[in-house]
Parts: structure tokens; sequence; C-alpha cells
């Protein structure tokens, strides 16, 4: 089974990529920020732990997401490998997914300018249901406000407003930074220029998937 882990700052394109390899490569796409969304909107015990830290764009405690993702891969639909969004952000996570077994790992850095970054997720529409992304200027929704994947409620996210995603941005560099350095120890990572558009970029990530 393959591991493939995604890094970039926020709006770098991990989300996107991600259900790119889902499509094609039938990997089951692994995102926390999504697993803590779904918790929020149900008002599970977990969203509320959750909420305040990721409206402010701060991280969940660690317990937390680690938890949620060793359920997530205790599950039996991973089949030939899964690709991880989000996680691990912190290195107390990195180390907990180095105990969690696999045949062979990758992490895939995909790099791009901040102001591309902030660009993207200042004008980024999510799907509240089924997390679908889209983009107000060059990725609209066909019908406005609904998902065209699942007819879902098309919005803005809570935390993709400047003052969250400057925290994002920070907390990324002070405690993702260190987890990107980690991998390139271990000599699983690679990098790629996220910038431009989404197909193009895939079509260089896809390279070093096969
Ligand atoms: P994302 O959808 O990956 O941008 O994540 C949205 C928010 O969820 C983040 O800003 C954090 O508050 C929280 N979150 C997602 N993944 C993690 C993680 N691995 N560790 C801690 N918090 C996370």
């Amino acid at each position: 089974m393959m591991r493939l882990i995604l890094f970039g700052a926020p709006g770098s394109g991990k989300g996107t990529m991600g259900d790119f390899i889902q499509r094609d490569f039938l990997f089951p796409k692994i995102s926390t920020g999504d697993i803590l969304r779904s918790a929020v909107q149900q008002d599970s015990a977990e969203g509320g732990q959750a909420r305040s830290f990721m409206e402010s764009g701060g991280l969940v405690p660690d317990e937390l997401v680690i938890e949620m993702v060793r359920q997530r891969l205790s599950r039996s639909d991973l089949g030939t490998g899964y690709v991880m969004d989000g996680y691990p952000r912190t290195l107390t996570q990195a180390e907990a997914l180095s105990r969690i077994a696999c045949e062979s790992e990758k992490a895939i850095f995909i790099e791009v300018s901040e102001a591309e970054a902030v660009e993207r997720l200042l004008s980024r529409l999510t799907c509240n249901n089924c997390g679908a992304i889209y983009n107000r200027l060059t990725k609209p929704p066909k019908r406005d406000g609904v998902c065209d994947v699942c007819r879902g409620r098309v919005e803005r996210r809570a935390d993709d407003n400047e003052e969250a995603v400057r925290q994002r941005f920070r907390v990324y560099a002070e405690r993702t930074m260190p987890v990107i350095d980690y991998y390139d120890r271990k000599r699983v990572l690679a990098r790629i220029d996220g910038g431009g558009p989404a197909a193009r970029v895939y079509e260089t990530l896809k390279g070093l998937i096969a």
C-alpha cells in the first residue's frame, strides 16, 4: 500500500490535487480539514472541540486529529494506496503517522508564491456537503451557489477571510515547515511548482506517482 502525502501552504492546491489523484488512481483522499469541517457541521463532540481553532486559523490539538486519522486509516477501503491532504501538520502528527505501517511513502511539496495562494483563497468557494473546490473567478459552479457534484451549498469557507488566512500562513511556517524538512531528511520528498492552472500542475504531479 502506498501512502502519498501532499504538503504546501494554504491555497497551494493540495485539496484540488488530492481530488485528481483520487479520481485517477482510486486512492481515497484523506483530508483532515474535510473530516473536521463535517464534524463541526454535525455538531459532534469533536466538532465542538475543533471549531474555534479552525475559525481563527489555528491548529486543532494533536490528540484529536491523530485519533481521527487513526480511525480513518483503520477502515478497509484503502486498496492500493491513499493520499493525505492537510496531515501531518506538526512533528508530533508526523511521528504518529510514521508508526502506522505502509509499503511505500512519498511526500510531495507543492510550492507556490504566497501572493498567488492568498489570491486563490480569497476567491475560493467550497461545497459544504462534499468539499468540492471552486473558484469565484476561474471555476465557478455551473449554477450559482449549487455544487455540480452533489447539489450541496457552495459558499466561502469560514476561515477563507483575510485575518484567518494570515494566521494560517503563520502557523504553516512555524509548525508545518519543520514537518516538510522531516520528510526531506527521510529522503521521500519531491518538490513541484504549484503556480498556474491546476491541470498543468497535475500533469507534473502525476509523473511522480506511478
Ligand atoms: P484545511 O482544510 O486543510 O485548510 O484545514 C482547515 C483547518 O482545519 C486548519 O486551519 C486547522 O484549523 C484544521 N486542521 C486541518 N488539518 C489539521 C491538522 N492536521 N492538524 C491540526 N489542525 C488541522
